[in-house]
């Protein structure tokens, strides 16, 4: 197995080239893919990102991996099309982590039905052959056999369709691991701070290691700022007056407990209040709902919902479910950011402004790339390197993204298992408890999660602090806020023995995880 090992990472970032070919600024999922892009090239390529794999945007999605059936009513029909093909490439390459859902759009009104079947089998022709299965109409007693908990008032029928659905922060970590397989060399906690500038060109990056607070001079013939609704950021310290490049867009997801909707289907609203569509979906045995669509003007890592985005997700799930989730019944509540790429006139409506991903040079050679999707972080790690390969003057080598399984692709997963998601690794990590029996105790008793996994994620997966693990590694955080924050003091004792750190350590890894936590937890 490779090594995910931090001394051993930074040792290799000391002795490896004098000059990377790529550097990559940013382990989300646009960071991540264009590092295995190109690493699987066979260029030597760095990916630093400041905090966690994943802890961004990348770790707050609705979970899908979709074609945007809302974009298909917008009538973007080469973005739909594009997203349909790298859904497929998808299932087929991360296996363990995506699957195929049903999703069930109730209809209450007689043209609806028409309407969405007509819509949604134009959706399956655009995916051609790797279509997830036929769209198609259902009466009424059905919908209601299939979505236990639909409001059955004026319900003519349903049209169900088919979507991918997987867990972001598992695939960015899997990623993650590929690009190492690959020969990259990829490092969390580590903040590029400042750019190597040498006649006007950019020729490296400075950066920091977050943990030793050890500054570094880094050289490379391609920086690329992948770093989300950051990239301003960067792209200031490079032009001081640029105008913003990226809008950012808030959504919201409350997850509750599966009894307000069981059953394996998934629910599409497709028109709320505010004319959005808005998802209920089966999520590691919960139910994920949302989102909403706010523009802010600020950005942070840990953004918070608003009450009227609470409010609004509930109003409109209320009128859907016989029996409608309360305040009282979110077990967690998280908010992520859209890098939208902002429009140049400066509009300030957001599902105006493009979904498609924006790939810039600057002057100074900088690459930056925002926008798009989860889905389609292949492509736009494709166009990446494709225009870096040119800019940088690399030596041309073909893309081979499109079939290379990212680690722990398994298509014979047991999704009933929770360790599912561990996929081709899941055998290897239940081989720990032979080495200490006590790691195959649960982290609470309501959960299935066990002390393996935590091992696991050290060892294996580059987890370096509590939050890295009960947020990204197993998603109590992103499940149960509450049940995370109980399971606090068990991990964090685990850690500081697999990591060598003291009860100080300890004790701050508990309050740090707290002190975020608590901002998942509705109150009131
Ligand atoms: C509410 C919501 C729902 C969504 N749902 C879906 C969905 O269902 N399906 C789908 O396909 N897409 C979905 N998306 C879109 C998708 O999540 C994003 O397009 C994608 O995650 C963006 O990834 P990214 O890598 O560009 O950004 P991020 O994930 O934000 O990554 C950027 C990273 O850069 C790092 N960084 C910033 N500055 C520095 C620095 N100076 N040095 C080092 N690192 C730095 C940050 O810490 C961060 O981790 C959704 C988005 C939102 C907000």
């Amino acid at each position: 197995m490779i090594t995910t090992k931090r001394e051993k990472l930074i040792e290799a970032l000391n002795s490896e080239p004098k000059v990377w070919d790529v550097i990559v600024v940013g382990g989300g999922a646009t960071g991540l893919g264009t590092a295995l892009d190109a690493a699987s090239r066979g260029y030597k390529t760095l990916l630093l990102e400041q905090s966690d794999f994943a802890k961004g945007t990348s770790s707050r999605s609705t979970k899908l991996v979709h074609g945007g059936v809302r974009y298909l009513a917008q009538g973007d029909i080469g973005l739909v099309r594009e997203a349909l093909y790298e859904r497929g490439l998808l299932l087929k390459n991360a296996a363990h982590l995506v699957k195929n859902e049903s999703f069930i759009i109730p209809n209450y009104n007689w043209w609806s039905g028409p309407f969405y079947t007509i819509g949604l089998i134009l959706y399956d022709l655009l995916a051609g052959k790797l279509s997830f299965g036929r769209s198609k109409h259902i009466s009424k007693k059905e919908t209601i056999n299939r979505l236990p908990g639909i409001r059955q008032k004026g319900l003519y029928g349903g049209v169900v369709y088919h979507d991918g659905q997987f867990d972001d922060a598992r695939l960015a970590i899997n990623l993650a691991q590929t690009c190492i397989e690959q020969g990259a060399i990829v490092l969390n906690y580590f903040k590029v701070t400042d750019l190597l500038k040498e006649n006007a060109k950019i020729i490296g990056v400075i950066a920091r290691d977050m943990e030793s607070g050890k500054t570094f001079t880094i050289k490379g013939k391609a920086v690329i700022n992948a770093t989300g609704v950051f990239v301003d950021d960067l792209l200031q310290k490079d032009e001081p007056h640029k105008q913003p490049l990226v809008r950012p867009s808030q959504g919201i997801h409350i997850v509750v407990d599966k009894q307000f909707m069981p059953g394996k289907d998934a629910l599409m609203i497709p028109k709320t209040d505010d004319g959005r569509v808005l998802f209920v979906l089966p999520w590691h045995g919960k139910l994920l709902i949302g989102t909403t669509d706010t523009p802010l003007n600020e950005h942070s890592l840990e953004p918070r919902a608003l009450e009227e985005e609470i409010n609004f997700v509930l109003r409109n799930v209320g009128m859907y479910l016989t029996k409608a989730p309360e305040r009282k019944d979110v077990l967690t509540v998280f908010a992520g950011f859209r890098p939208l790429a902002a429009p140049q006139e400066g509009s300030a409506k957001t599902k105006e402004i493009s979904r498609r991903h924006k790939l810039i040079v600057s002057p100074s050679r900088l690459v930056t790339i925002t926008g798009g999707k989860w889905t389609t972080y292949r492509r736009m790690a494709q166009d990446t390197i494709e225009k870096v390969v040119e800019i940088a003057k690399l030596n041309p080598r073909k893309c081979v993204t499109s079939d290379l399984p990212i680690h722990g692709n398994d298509k014979n997963v047991d999704r009933t298992d929770h360790l599912h998601i561990y996929g081709s690794n899941r055998d290897a990590l239940l081989a720990l408890v032979k080495e200490n029996p006590e790691w195959a105790v649960k982290l609470h008793p309501e959960l299935d999660y066990i002390k393996a996994e935590v091992v696991w994620a050290v060892r294996h997966e580059m987890a370096r602090t509590v939050e890295d693990v009960l947020a990204r590694r197993v998603r109590i955080l992103f499940l149960d806020a509450k049940a995370a924050i109980e399971v606090a003091p068990v991990v964090a004792k685990l850690m500081a023995e697999l990591l060598y750190k003291d009860k100080a350590w300890e004790n701050q890894q508990v309050a740090d995880f707290k002190n975020i936590a608590e901002g998942y937890v509705l109150v009131g």
